[in-house]
């Protein structure tokens, strides 16, 4: 299927690595011209590089998304984008009893503010030339909280909120705003957080990850390019129709398998 997007311009968020990347690479096989950020610029010029050997034009930005000079830096290298895709890191896993204020502001700077700073400086342009794509990587946490992340569950349904009404008076002029909940996908996140699991439960990390597999009826991780390539189609102009949505993307992990 044609996508209908070549030539078009994308911001896609934290996208050095993990599911950002595959947005940004599945992007890139549409023909659209991506801007991607990270903080680190090895790994973001290696990205920019391979994608770029593929024929599509890339343009990297180092910046701290989560910050407002990060987010200057960003906008200053794609001032109107078609497509823009929300992303940073996740807030880290803990307990409530131990989590500060400061900890609480991270992460609603982080995953609440920093989307809603881009969708605001984006979206009146988008519904003024009568084209815009927005979607926000959140979490499956916005359907069912899950224990340990109570950060991440607090600030993306914050996130899932604020826009929920602008998805849809912006649809009228064909810019739609939609959520990604992924589930558990093979990223250096997930593996991070199954580490921080085994070292919790003094137990050895395949332990973790057998039964976290055991616990998707798909049987396995999701990957980034299959999460990328959904990310495309919501992007497309075929799916001008889906906004407000906040889609599920976990090999059918929720609700509870029978
Ligand atoms: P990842 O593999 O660790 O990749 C994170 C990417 O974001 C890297 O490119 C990283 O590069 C960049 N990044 C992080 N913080 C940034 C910042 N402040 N400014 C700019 N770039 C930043 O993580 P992932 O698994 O793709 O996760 C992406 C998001 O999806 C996270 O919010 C995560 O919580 C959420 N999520 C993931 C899963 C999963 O299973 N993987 C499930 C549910 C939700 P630098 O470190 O160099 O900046």
């Amino acid at each position: 299927m044609d996508l209908g997007l070549k030539g078009r311009k994308a911001i896609v968020c934290a996208a050095s690595k993990g599911l950002g990347r595959g947005c940004a690479e599945a992007l890139a096989r549409e023909g659209v011209d991506v801007t991607i950020c990270a903080r680190g610029a090895d790994a973001l010029d290696a990205t920019a590089k391979a994608i770029a050997a593929a024929g599509a034009k890339v343009t990297p930005v180092v910046c701290d998304v989560t910050t407002e000079a990060g987010r200057k830096a960003l906008l200053a290298a794609c001032p109107s984008p078609d497509i823009l895709i929300t992303n940073a890191g996740g807030p880290p896993p803990g307990d409530f009893k131990d989590f500060t204020l400061d900890d609480w502001r991270k992460a609603v700077e982080g995953n609440m503010i920093t989307p809603i700073a881009l969708i605001h400086a984006t979206v009146y342009g988008m519904m003024e030339r009568g084209f815009g794509r927005i979607v926000n990587i959140t979490s499956q946490t916005v359907k069912a909280p899950i224990a340990s992340l109570e950060l991440s569950n607090g600030a993306r349904l914050g996130l899932t909120g604020a826009v929920a009404v602008l998805a849809r008076k912006a649809a009228a002029r064909n810019v739609t705003i939609n959520g990604i909940l992924p589930g558990p996908f093979a990223t250096d996140r997930l593996i991070t957080n199954n580490q921080k699991a085994a070292e919790a439960r003094k137990v050895p990390v395949s332990v973790i990850e057998a039964e976290r597999v055991a616990a998707i009826p798909a049987g396995r991780y999701g990957s980034p390019a299959e999460f990328g390539a959904v990310v495309s189609f919501l992007c497309s102009v075929h799916a001008g129709y889906i906004t407000g949505q906040n889609l599920l993307i976990d090999g059918g992990g929720f609700p509870a398998a029978v």
